[in-house]
């Protein structure tokens, strides 16, 4: 996953997606929005204390920047939850959206950009070519030990016929193992989703353990079908990298979120 720009929007996009050339999609930065600190700049989270008048001008950067209006940018209220939004028909009612508790978002609609916004926890893209399918995910610890991955994949292969090996997943950048430290009760809830926790924590202490979150994920994609080649990652921790991205975690809870973005054109 390279770093590029539109417009003077910066993020980070799979290539194995950008090479069919029917989407756009990425992950963004934290740079060249209106925010003041500690939500500067490109805040695109509704849910801090920043002004809603600079995440909405935020939101507006991004959408512009692909050619769409912001009206069209939709997100949810987030919940650490499973729960999807399916959008499939033209023309929606997109002022509702934004209240609706879910974690994840499935279109077949060109024009309309779905995002899920992050400082820690993981964003997760699909991209079915064949059937023109997209799908952003939210998953953070809870989400990814109750399979968000999977049940995104679950939700293109039922309501819109895509092959799980024709799906192309992007992992965007998360907290990284580095920085991720956690303890029983987590490690308690992916037990409880049958996952098998070794392959992606490592004990750190007593009752402690550091969490590859992103490599959670690229297991759920791999066990739904979806090939090992098919699968984007990037190493970025975004703790690690403060002047590129928000961490909720560093930040002690006082900081914006990225955005994980699609939409097929
Ligand atoms: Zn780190």
């Amino acid at each position: 996953m390279e770093m590029t720009n539109a417009g003077k929007v910066h993020y980070l996009e799979p290539a194995i997606f950008a090479r069919h050339g029917i989407s756009a999609q990425g992950f963004t930065s934290r740079n060249e929005g209106v925010s003041r600190p500690p939500y500067n700049s490109l805040n695109l989270g509704g849910n801090t204390l920043d002004s809603s008048h600079n995440v909405q001008g935020n939101r507006s950067i991004v959408a512009r920047a692909f050619g769409t209006r912001v009206e069209k940018l939709v997100t949810v209220t987030q919940v650490h939850g499973t729960d999807l939004l399916v959008i499939d028909t033209p023309n929606p009612d997109y002022s509702h959206f934004l209240k609706l508790e879910c974690d994840g978002i499935v279109t077949n609609q060109p024009g309309v950009m779905i995002g899920v916004c992050v400082a820690d926890c993981a964003p997760l893209l699909l991209l079915d070519p064949v059937n023109r399918v997209a799908a952003a995910l939210h998953a953070g610890w809870k989400g990814t030990a109750g399979r968000i991955a999977a049940k995104g994949v679950e939700a293109m292969v039922t309501l819109f016929g895509s092959e799980p090996a024709g799906i192309l997943a992007a992992v965007g950048p998360a907290i990284g193992p580095c920085c991720y430290e956690v303890d029983g009760p987590v490690r308690d809830a992916f037990s409880k989703g049958g996952a098998s926790w070794g392959e992606y924590a490592t004990e750190s202490g007593a009752g402690k353990w550091r969490l590859d979150l992103a490599l959670a994920n690229v297991h759920q994609f791999l066990d739904a079908g979806i090939p090992r080649d098919n699968i984007e990652t990037t190493d970025l921790c975004v703790s690690c990298q403060r002047d590129t991205f928000f961490s909720h975690r560093r930040d002690r809870g006082e900081t914006g979120r990225q955005m994980g973005f699609i939409m097929l054109r």
